[in-house]
């Protein structure tokens, strides 16, 4: 019997890497629905190279392109949340969570409420709402496996072992198309040279993440939720060829590390095989021909968004949900041209500071009031943006 799939955030980066693992495998999978944003053409496509059975377009104006685009396909359509939502309910053994930003929240929420296979992509479900989603997760039965590089990287050299067994959980980042600028550089730095990623493809916002660090720090925090492990386990350490994604060490002094080609087919192909381990058409590892692995200290003083994360994930309460919905609209001003590449973490750190204090001290206890803490965190970022803007 094949395995059933759904796809959410099926037109975006991590939805096509996995169309294209799920297109390599008819045999193996059959796709219930498909959701996209608002590329209609895009999800049609998708839709009907898959055999998806429903499609759904979360633009609620979008449904009569839809219609046209999937006709005399015999795919059913809907549009808007309550489509998505549709499409979430539909009976399927893996939901892959590739919607980006706190759109995701919710249908991924309720996958895992229903007590799914969850392939995670989505960050904000951790970041910004993590104990909450996690707590449902366990409760529902369901299965939350990281796609989601470097936490892929940890689930499988964590095996069979408990939080228990583990000393030290490391994170390597690419430390991004900045890593060897000086901080007067990196200052200056513009749209195209942010946006310009050595290793990696994938969204405007990861990206200018990626090369703040704030990327890194981000994943911390999901990882702090997904292995049950302290802000004291976790560590970073940049690794500019992006090959070692993911280290555990255990408590015999044993480290294992995941190592894969820069590919997001290959977690993808890890998570939708699970437990198995499913064929993929990904550049495999030829390490003779990399030749060599660097590995260095991340710097906080030319990355001061790895450090804001790190002291909001030691924090707790509501810190992370307010540091990643501060960064969230830091970067869409730097996108904008209105702040300098620094005018991130200064704006987030602005926010974090005037929120912190009267905030709860544990953190939000549902989706929904991590999502009210998100949009206040949000309002005072965009009060705060001026005066940042003023500084870069
Ligand atoms: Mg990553």
């Amino acid at each position: 019997m094949s395995t059933v799939v759904t796809v959410l955030g099926a037109t975006g980066s991590i939805g096509r890497s996995a169309a294209d693992v799920l297109a390599a495998h008819p045999d193996r999978f059959r796709i219930e629905a498909v959701v996209g944003g608002r590329d209609v053409a895009g999800l049609a496509a998708t839709a009907k190279a898959l055999g998806a059975r429903f499609a759904a377009v979360a633009d609620p104006d979008a449904h009569d392109a839809l219609r046209e685009a999937l006709a005399g396909s015999g795919i059913a359509s809907g549009s808007g949340a309550s489509a998505v939502m549709e499409a979430v309910a539909r009976p399927a053994d893996i939901v892959v969570a590739g919607i980006a930003g706190t759109a995701g929240v919710l249908p991924t929420h309720a996958a895992v409420r229903l007590g799914r296979v969850v392939a995670l992509a989505n960050k904000e479900c951790l970041v910004c709402a993590g104990h909450a989603f996690m707590r449902d997760a366990a409760a529902a039965g369901a299965t939350v496996l990281p796609v989601d590089s470097e936490h892929n990287a940890i689930l499988q050299a964590l095996g069979r072992h408990e939080a228990a067994d583990v000393e030290r959980m490391i994170l390597t980042a690419s430390g991004g198309p900045f890593r060897t600028w000086s901080r007067e550089r990196i200052a200056a730095a513009t749209l195209k040279e942010a946006l310009a990623h050595p290793n990696w493809s994938m969204g405007a916002k990861v990206t200018i993440d990626s090369a703040t660090l704030m990327n890194k720090g981000l994943e911390l925090v999901e990882a702090h939720h997904l292995f049950g492990v302290t802000a004291e386990v976790l560590g970073v350490v940049v690794h500019a060829q992006s090959i070692v994604h993911g280290l555990v060490s255990f408590r015999d002094g044993s480290v294992v590390a995941g190592l894969a080609s820069p590919d997001m087919r290959v977690p993808l192909a890890h998570c939708l095989g699970f437990p198995d381990r499913i064929a993929t058409p990904v550049k495999r590892l030829d390490l003779a021909a990399i030749g060599r692995l660097d590995f260095e200290e991340p710097d906080l003083d030319r990355f001061p968004a790895l450090r804001l994360a790190q002291t909001a994930l030691a924090a707790g309460g509501g810190a992370p949900t307010i540091l990643n919905a501060a960064n969230e609209i830091a970067v869409e001003a730097f996108l904008e041209g209105r702040i300098g590449l620094f005018g991130i973490p200064e704006l987030v750190e602005r926010v974090v500071d005037r929120m912190h204090g009267r905030n709860d001290p544990s953190p939000p206890a549902s989706i929904e009031e991590a999502l009210s803490l998100d949009a206040e965190a949000r309002s005072i970022a965009r009060e705060n943006l001026l005066a940042v803007n003023l500084l870069h």
